[in-house]
């Protein structure tokens, strides 16, 4: 039901009122042009906001898998350093052993030679002590070295993934930039007749409103703020006379022939 549909302005001549609405409706219009532009070029920026975020996304994992593979290597050379400490270990018990022996060679005193005997035999076994531990250490290498190898794997193919990413982010920032050249190029344009007045009225809700500006009054509602109207907005906004606005929300409201104004309990 409609309940409006029969309320005319009798108070102003026809041909007055009908020029006054036709006027209003162009301003109505063209705000409404103007809404959606400004909607696209906000959901542009915010576009274009996002990627930065994902380029530093794609940055974190890149670092991450290229973190893991330094570490693995450092790890091989830690345990390289062990192993060559040992080697130096046991060569230094090596020639601890050979002076030993010229020590014991040169001695006439049996209990210096006995004492040089257990010596020798201590350094043997220390030997045989470090020498383990050097295998030991060289099978641990074994494995990091696989370990190394699959970080690296993972590395390349990760430099790879971000590379191929980072160039489709330039690509789109690219397109992006061009989308947004284009919608801001002709925008002044799509101002011009609106009037100065409702146009920085318009400028000054978009700022506290958002892309809702200019809203629709289905079923009697605010379509911004969804409040009920009071019956007096919403026969004047039907008559198109002056621009009105929600008492509510302070938004431009605007009335379209298939908009259905019964109210909705
Ligand atoms: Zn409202």
């Amino acid at each position: 039901m409609d309940r409006f549909s029969g309320l005319t302005c009798s108070f102003w001549p026809d041909n007055v009122a009908e020029e006054s609405q036709r006027r209003m409706l162009e301003v109505i219009e063209k705000l409404l042009v103007l809404q959606d532009r400004d909607r696209l070029i906000l959901r542009v920026r915010s576009e274009l906001n996002g990627l930065g975020p994902e380029r530093q996304a794609l940055q974190v994992r890149g670092n991450s898998t290229q973190a893991a593979l330094e570490g693995a290597k450092l790890r091989i050379k830690q345990l390289e350093s062990d192993r060559k400490r040992l080697e130096l270990e046991v060569e230094g018990k090596k020639q601890l052993i050979e002076r030993y022996s010229i020590q014991q060679f040169q001695t006439k005193k049996n209990d210096e030679y006995r004492a040089l005997a257990h010596e020798i035999e201590t350094c043997k076994t220390a030997i045989v002590e470090l020498e383990d531990q050097e295998l030991d250490l060289m099978e641990q290498a074994e494995h990091v070295q696989k370990e190394v190898a699959a970080a690296a794997q993972a590395a390349a193919e990760m430099k790879k993934l971000v590379d191929q990413k980072t160039a489709e982010l330039a690509a789109r920032e690219q397109n992006l930039k061009k989308q947004l050249a284009d919608l801001e190029a002709n925008y002044d344009q799509l101002s011009t007749g609106i009037g100065e007045t409702v146009l920085a009225r318009y400028q000054r809700l978009r700022k506290q409103r958002g892309d809702k500006t200019v809203v629709g009054i289905e079923h009697s509602v605010c379509g911004g703020c969804h409040m009920k109207l009071p019956t007096h907005i919403v026969i004047s906004c039907q008559a198109q006379q002056d621009l009105v606005t929600c008492p509510n929300c302070g938004r431009m409201l605007y009335y379209a022939r298939h908009m259905d104004l019964a109210v909705v309990d």
